[in-house]
């Protein structure tokens, strides 16, 4: 016999478990079957892919048995098994770096934690919410060992060998006192209808009858093993839906959404997509876990391929079950398939399309989606361009005329004449809101999207249009040429003072204009069309593009401004040098850009506060 000790994260998890997750105990053996499920599906699996295992007889089972007298519930797959390296890396590490660092950032506020807990599923651990002690007992299909794993939850376990006729796996638990609820067999059933009545295979129970006066034990199937993605949609109810939503995700929280297709025809399949209402904790890792399981003719495929979704629907869980794929498909295959793909692209269109119907039908509810997802969604405007025009529909923005404005609705309420649709992008809404590049804009009453989000800068530049409305960022160089009423002239007296000001900041600026965009501020920073954003230019910075080129933006500065009207009397290089920098720096501050010598700055200031007192 061997002792081993948890991971940290795992006694943490079973500390929170054993103390604090009273509220629904019952979901331990939601998890227990969920894993016998797996197992099942595992060996399924190698019997049509593996040699080895072609001629394996097995028909999948799962058996519930409640032992009063001994206080024991025991739960029996005949799936895959574990052998002694599993036992140790599956149930006692927890390998998924995600997973890990997740919980590393438990809060250790029990109440906080265990709604967070909730949401990645709790697994075989959540067993030891109901029982003091734990045996598993298992064989892996194809070896002659086998082996028990016992532990009382209390930072270590064991492994002993021991003999066992036939793979696959059994839990036995040892119940609390006060647990007495799950040795009756109506309970049982009632919870396994609840949470598992849809699983494919059957769950059996094994249950006391009476029969000519004696009393005789028999297992009893207490489900329908269904394959409820299998079902015509009007044979299954909504609590069916959101129950089938829990087993396989192991989220606590209803789904938001769920759309279920059985298509026929020239290929047959049905898949079955779910929205979450809670983002799920890896949802912004690069190692995320993928929520699409691919199914065929009811056998489970695989549960590991990023590839059943694209990257910007990864929040999307569910199954795909197609009837055409051959059943030994291999990774390789599954890649270049072109029926998989023909199911993936009508899978990603019936989302969105399905998007598309909740935002216009229901709008609350597609906030809520929105709120959760959105920044997700967005990353399709780059990377799905077959879509790219059913996704803007879907965005939505702050503007200067409000909160979650669509395109659609910004280009029907364009003023008469407008030539583009307008965007800002940068990092603090309300520094976007009072830039002096929209001066002109709001003056004008044209509406000016407030884009603040990271994402926005990387795919606003792939935006060109929408509907046939070119879509511009006012922090261009060219967009004044658009919206000008009538093209201001540069007048003699401004002349002069462009040239000083370009003289004197030759090295910070590539040219300096009159702007006719300002109303209020004396000057603004704006970039060539051809040059990245300051926006576009943080992003790349922050993805680890150190080696830029430094682009100099284009200083714009308005002649009705006192400051510049002033100026043009005032044109020695000495008298107005701290003045140009000052426009330079202050347009630099306003537009949430760092100037690069604040020192500098404040003695320029202070200088000229000097000479005015
Ligand atoms: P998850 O199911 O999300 O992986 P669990 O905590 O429920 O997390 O289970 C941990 C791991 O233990 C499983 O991934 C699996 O490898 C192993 N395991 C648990 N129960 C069984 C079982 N009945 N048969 C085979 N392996 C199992
Ligand atoms: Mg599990």
């Amino acid at each position: 016999m061997s002792k081993y000790k948890f991971d940290t994260e795992i006694n943490q998890l079973l500390d929170l478990m054993i103390h604090s997750l009273y509220s629904n105990k019952e979901i331990f053996l939601r998890e227990l079957i969920s894993n016998a499920s797996d197992a099942i599906d595992k060996l399924k699996f190698l019997t049509i892919s593996d040699e080895k295992f072609k001629d394996l007889s097995f028909e999948p089972r799962i058996e519930i048995e409640a032992d009063k007298d001994k206080k024991m519930l025991i739960v029996r797959d005949n799936g895959i098994g574990m052998n002694k390296e599993d036992l140790v890396e599956h149930i006692g590490t927890i390998a998924k770096s995600g997973t890990k660092s997740f919980l590393s950032n438990l809060s250790g506020d029990a109440k906080k934690d265990s709604s967070l807990i909730g949401q990645f599923g709790v697994g075989f651990y959540s067993a030891f919410m109901v029982a003091k002690k734990i045996e598993v007992i298992t064989k892996k299909a194809g070896d002659e060992k086998a082996y028990r794993w016992i532990s009382s939850g209390n930072g270590e376990y064991e492994i002993e060998e021991v003999k066992k006729d036939n793979f696959g796996t059994e839990i036995v638990l040892h119940l609390k006192e006060n647990e007495e609820e799950f040795f009756d067999d109506w309970t049982i059933e009632r919870i396994v209808k609840k949470y598992s009545n849809h699983i494919p295979f059957p769950i059996y129970l094994l249950k006391e009858e009476e029969k000519d006066g004696k009393k005789e034990k028999k297992f009893v199937q207490i489900n329908k093993a269904s394959a409820l993605w299998r079902l015509n949609k009007n044979e299954i109810t909504k609590e069916e839906y959101i129950d089938f939503y829990k087993q396989l995700t192991g989220d606590s929280n209803d789904p938001l959404h769920w759309i279920h297709t059985n298509a026929e025809g020239t290929l047959e399949y049905s898949t079955l997509f779910y929205i979450p209402s809670v983002a799920p904790f890896d949802l912004f890792r690069v190692d995320y876990e993928p929520g699409v399981k691919l199914y065929v003719k009811r056998v489970f495929i695989t549960d590991d391929d990023k590839e059943l979704m694209p990257t910007y629907l990864r929040f999307v869980r569910g199954i795909i079950d197609s009837e055409d794929l051959p059943l030994n498909v291999s990774r390789e295959i599954l890649q270049q398939n072109s029926i998989l793909t023909k199911i993936k692209k009508s899978s990603v269109k019936k989302i969105l399309n399905e998007l598309k119907k909740m935002k216009e039908k229901d709008f609350d509810k597609y906030l809520k989606f929105y709120k959760l997802f959105g920044k997700v969604l967005k990353e399709g405007v780059y990377t799905d361009y077959e879509n790219k025009d059913l996704i803007l529909d879907l965005l939505l923005f702050k503007s200067t005329k409000g909160e979650n404005v669509s395109f659609k609705e910004y280009k029907e309420r364009m003023q008469e004449g407008q030539k583009a649709i307008y965007y800002i992008t940068g990092e603090d809404e309300k520094l976007l809101k009072n830039s002096p590049l929209i001066e002109s804009f709001k003056a004008k009453d044209i509406e000016v999207l407030i884009l603040d989000e990271e994402v926005d800068a990387i795919i606003m530049p792939t935006v060109t249009e929408y509907d046939k409305a070119p879509v511009k960022s006012v922090s261009t160089s060219d967009i004044d040429e658009d919206e000008k009423d009538n093209k201001e002239q540069e007048s003699k007296e401004v002349k002069p003072v462009l040239e000083k000001l370009k003289e004197i900041l030759k090295d910070e600026v590539k040219d300096v204009k009159v702007s006719s965009r300002l109303k209020e501020s004396p000057a603004c920073l704006v970039f060539d069309k051809n040059d990245p954003d300051f926006a576009m230019q943080e992003m790349l910075k922050q993805m680890g593009q150190t080696n830029l080129q430094k682009v100099k933006p284009i200083l714009e500065i308005n002649p009705e401004h006192e400051i510049v009207k002033k100026l043009s009397g005032k044109l020695k290089v000495s008298d107005i040098k701290d003045i140009a920098y000052i426009l330079l720096d202050q347009a630099k501050l306003i537009e949430g850009m760092k100037i690069e010598d604040s020192n500098e700055f404040a003695k320029r200031i202070n200088k000229i506060l000097a000479k005015t007192l």
